[in-house]
């Protein structure tokens, strides 16, 4: 994979990005958001929509994001794989290419080598358009050669589109079910495909995005980051906790991102009940100082703290 450079010099040189696959897939699902006028309202198909929407981005958020990428607690192979695999569901390519970028954007956070920094090259690009530009299509091996010794996810990035196409064609089979065997739910296969996967795939990119664009602009900021992180707690309700985004970029190595009781996060919470079925462990928490130590006071050791962590 090259080089990250400027993603404003990429777009000039190539404008015709609109037309790559991701750009045509993304185009593709909001379009068939447009079937729910077409299938009508099912509540079956749209609390599954949430369901799926709820499980897939806990794969994103302890799967990819605090397991993977931050290593955050430990786990066993079958269920890191679970939790993977229900993040490549989600529809955004697979965990080797997503904790590449994702690692890239906490050493670089919002400066020119950061790709999705709203700060620098702006909001719309944060959200979308990076992720629709193919210079970015490629995984910078040597960032994840931590998880390239388990051949199961090396597998899961390689073949990304295959979770998703299963679940879409689950998705679409349960409907077919539930439409002949239990009819006094008025649902369908068509109902169960739009709603379960097409709408909640599309909430689910946006979701995820909101993490990229606006947990860099809106919100308090907590912590002297040194960058543009914010904590939002809207944020956070659609990402399971992802919204406490400065807490999580001044100590990304705990687990658990809302740092106090009134911080709602979802993936927490979740992961606290895995930890009780014996499924994780060993859940890393931010340290007393951190938590106990007044913002003012950070304020002061803002310069000293902001260089330790970028010479890192
Ligand atoms: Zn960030
Ligand atoms: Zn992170």
């Amino acid at each position: 994979m090259a080089t990250p450079v400027s993603p404003r010099a990429h777009r000039e040189t190539q404008p015709n990005d609109w037309l790559s696959v991701a750009s045509m897939t993304l185009l593709a699902f909001h379009l068939a958001c447009l079937l729910v006028w077409v299938v009508g309202f099912s509540w079956v198909a749209c609390l599954s929509g949430v369901a799926l929407y709820v499980l897939r981005m806990f794969g994103l958020s302890a799967g990819f994001h605090r397991g993977l990428a931050h290593r955050t607690y430990t786990t066993g192979r079958v269920v890191q794989f679970l939790l993977a695999w229900c993040g490549t569901m989600a529809g955004q390519r697979g965990p080797l290419w997503w904790v590449a970028w994702h690692r890239q954007h906490h050493r670089y956070a919002d400066t020119a080598q950061d790709i999705h920094s709203p700060v620098v090259y702006g909001f719309w690009w944060a959200h979308l358009g990076w992720v629709l530009c193919r210079r970015y299509d490629g995984t910078e091996r040597a960032v994840v050669k931590d998880l390239m010794q388990y051949p199961e996810l090396c597998w899961l990035d390689r073949y990304f589109f295959v979770p998703p196409v299963l679940l879409a064609c689950g998705v679409f089979l349960v409907g077919l079910g539930l439409e002949c065997w239990v009819p006094s739910w008025h649902t369908s296969a068509m109902h169960m495909l739009v709603y379960g996967f097409i709408v909640s795939t599309t909430c689910l990119y946006h979701g995820t995005f909101t993490v990229n664009s606006c947990a860099h602009r809106f919100g308090r900021q907590r912590f002297p980051t040194g960058d543009a992180s914010r904590n939002s707690y809207w944020i956070a309700v659609l990402t399971l906790g992802e919204g406490f985004h400065n807490n999580h970029h001044w100590y990304p190595s705990s687990e658990r991102q809302g740092f106090y009781w009134w911080e709602f996060d979802g993936s927490h919470c979740l992961l606290t009940v895995c930890k009780w079925l014996g499924l994780v462990w060993a859940l890393r928490v931010p340290p007393l100082h951190v938590l106990d130590t007044p913002t003012h006071l950070l304020s002061r050791s803002h310069s000293a703290a902001t260089s330790s962590r970028r010479a890192k």
